[in-house]
């Protein structure tokens, strides 16, 4: 019976994610299960499935930046 535990640590998780997301200024990504760069299922409150796909990611958005998107 720990699903109230879980669902409060992923609360928390969350509420970590928006501060960070804040601090950076930058818009805050919704952990929906699946890499926001491949696409690929993850376990649920994560962004992306590894450190590559995340610093792909970075670079994609700081070249859409660059570009004045
Ligand atoms: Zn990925």
């Amino acid at each position: 019976m720990s699903d109230v535990a879980d669902r409060a640590e992923w609360r928390i998780e969350k509420d970590l994610q928006n501060a960070r997301a804040h601090v950076m200024k930058k818009p805050t990504l919704d952990s929906d299960g699946h890499c926001h760069f491949c696409d690929e299922q993850i376990a649920h409150g994560r962004l992306f499935c590894n450190a590559d796909c995340r610093d792909d990611y970075d670079k994609e958005q700081a070249a859409l930046r660059r570009a004045g998107a």
